[in-house]
């Protein structure tokens, strides 16, 4: 007798859902469910994120919750599919990509995708397994939510659950999905797919989309499309100074890693500096450097080059898309000095004080000072009017001392309450270096989840004290600087 297979029935968690992206067409996306992990179970959760979805705590907490985030059950009201893309890895034409192994479930009507990945493989998986290691996973949740937590656009991390289903890497892993949630997924690389295949309909398609759903502004444009792409160059001018200031290296800026909203996006083999070194490449496969911190602004003006050219067919002017992307530089460097200055406590920095910061930038390069434990510091130190700790910094005193007098004088303009303040919440205490992501990893492959959650509890609110965990505020230890963060995830 042939035995009869129900579908599983759908959970509904209450989430209310529009057509979204899916109302691009089909040659955007290709329609799938899932594949199903074995015996998952909760690795980490965002009450936070919950609460953005208007899930609540039980919802956040049901089994069948657990069970529809690992693509065992579906999501009531979701349309799961895996969209296309292509782009540039490394600065070379790479072709089409996609979503590999992400799948969007749909759009909230308060305007949230909702996407899985690492669940399982989809038209675009190339040679990969679709899935996703609990390494990574762990790593793309807490940085979403560390990067919020310092006030930089990214996208968001509802959950990751986990399963003891093996995954081949360089070792054997363990599968696991996490749920981000964001505004948009779509990339740089979306465009890039349809201009290289001279789809100019599909491409305009999308560009429209884009436009009345995230840019509303550029519609009564005379140019709408070169006003598309100079917005798109202001929020990625916005992000890098953001990364810049606060010594995050993302790894892996490819085109098809480049958000068409400006957000952080994908995270694989990213930083937080220790040490201050401008040249530090944090990507262990990247052999070139290409990627290296101090890299990171022309790299994204480069990718906003390739975007630049994808639109060229709707913007029809080769002169007008130039034109769009020539405000970045400035756009770039205006808020960088607006971040550095808000790191010395400087309200409206002057290009003055640009020296002033750039003297401070080349004394911890010099020694390769600690960056956030230097700006923490300072923000105490300027608070207390004590120096030492400051100091205690630096093998050779002469460089911060003459940099101390420098900057103390300078501050006799300011209001001193409001310098202090403004330092406290610019430079944050808690940051997720390597080294704690790796220790809280390890922890949770055997089954322990309590410092992922304590990590997530400090990186949602990184410029606060949290006195019962200071010990995710020190110095890194030795081994930290041997952590080889590759592509593989
Ligand atoms: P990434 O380097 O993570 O940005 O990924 C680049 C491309 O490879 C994207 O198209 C991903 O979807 C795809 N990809 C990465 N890892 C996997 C995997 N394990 N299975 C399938 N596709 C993958
Ligand atoms: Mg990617």
């Amino acid at each position: 007798m042939n035995s009869v297979t129900h579908a599983p029935l759908a959970f509904d968690a209450g989430l209310r859902w529009q057509t979204g992206y899916a109302r691009l067409g089909e040659n955007f996306f290709t329609e799938l469910p899932p594949q199903p992990l074995l015996d998952p179970y909760w690795v980490a959760r965002s009450a936070s994120v919950a609460s953005l979805l208007g899930l609540d705590d039980e919802a956040l907490s049901h089994p069948d919750l657990l069970e529809a985030l690992s693509g065992n059950q579906p999501l009531a009201g979701s349309q799961p599919i895996s969209t296309v893309y292509s782009g540039h890895q490394f600065g070379v034409w790479a072709g089409q990509l996609g979503d590999g192994r992400a799948l969007l479930l749909g759009e909230t009507e308060e305007g949230w995708e909702i996407q899985l990945k690492g669940s399982g493989r989809t038209p675009y998986s190339r040679m990969g397994d679709g899935r996703a290691v609990l390494r990574s996973s762990i790593r793309e949740f807490l940085c979403s939510e560390a990067m919020h937590g310092l006030g930089i656009p990214t996208t968001r991390a509802l959950c990751v659950t986990g399963s003891d289903s093996p995954v081949r890497r360089e070792v054997m892993e363990t599968a696991a999905v996490v749920t981000r949630v964001a505004p948009s997924f779509i990339r740089f690389g979306h465009f890039e797919h349809f201009a290289s295949q001279g789809d100019y309909e599909s491409l305009r398609h999308l560009a429209d989309y884009v436009i009345s759903r995230y840019y509303p502004n550029c519609l009564g444009k005379e140019q709408p499309y070169a006003a598309l792409l100079q917005e798109v160059s202001q929020r990625t001018a916005v992000l890098l100074a953001h990364w810049q200031a606060i010594g995050f290296c993302h790894g892996v800026m490819n085109t098809d890693n480049m958000s068409i909203l400006g957000l952080t996006l994908d995270y694989g083999p990213f930083q937080f500096l220790d040490a201050y070194q401008p040249a530090h490449i944090c990507n262990h496969s990247d052999t070139q450097g290409r990627y290296a911190f101090n890299r990171q602004p022309s790299v994204a003006y480069w990718n906003l080059h390739c975007l630049a050219e994808a639109l060229l067919p709707l913007i029809n002017d080769q002169d007008a898309a130039l034109a769009a992307l020539e405000p970045f530089k400035q756009d770039f460097s205006e808020a960088l000095l607006a971040n550095l200055g808000a790191k010395l406590g400087l309200q409206s920095p002057t290009h003055e004080d640009r020296l002033l910061i750039d003297a401070a930038l080349q004394l911890l390069a010099r020694e390769g000072t600690d960056y956030t434990i230097f700006w923490r510091r300072l923000s105490h130190c300027i608070a207390d009017n004590d120096h030492r700790s400051v100091r205690d910094l630096f093998i050779d005193p002469a460089g911060i001392n003459d940099w101390l007098t420098t900057y103390q004088r300078r501050l006799e303009k300011e209001d001193h309450a409001r310098v202090t303040s403004l330092m406290l919440r610019t430079n944050p205490k808690f940051v997720l270096r390597n080294y704690l992501g790796e220790a809280a990893i390890r922890q949770a492959s055997q089954g322990d989840y309590s410092s992922v959650a304590q990590l997530l509890q400090v990186l949602e609110n990184p410029y606060d004290e949290h006195p019962s965990l200071e010990h995710m505020a020190g110095f890194p230890p030795d081994w930290a600087s041997s952590i080889e963060i590759s592509c593989s995830s």
